[in-house]
């Protein structure tokens, strides 16, 4: 045992080992958990999988209309600074 020292702010797994104690391992990139407690590239609902939707607001296709959106506002405003807005 003995005082477990984390860097503050680092990501952790945080999954229960079967010690009983946390994971350690860094989560993959995007997600929550290390490659052995779920993060593995291919787990999860596959693409379009709607069984857990609940509003719609973070759908790919919400987040796709969102960023082009986005986009469009800032190509705006870089055109309307050129003409010396
Ligand atoms: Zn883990």
């Amino acid at each position: 045992m003995g005082t477990e020292y984390v860097a503050a702010g680092a990501r952790r797994c945080g999954a229960r080992t079967r010690g009983g104690r946390p994971c350690r391992n860094h989560p993959i990139r995007w997600r929550q958990r290390c490659r052995l407690h779920g993060g593995a590239s291919g787990t999860g609902a596959p693409r379009g999988n709607g069984n857990a939707v609940q509003h719609g607001r973070t759908t790919a296709a919400a987040l796709a209309a969102r960023r082009a959106i986005a986009r469009l506002i800032r190509e705006s405003r870089r055109t309307l600074e050129d003409m010396g807005g």
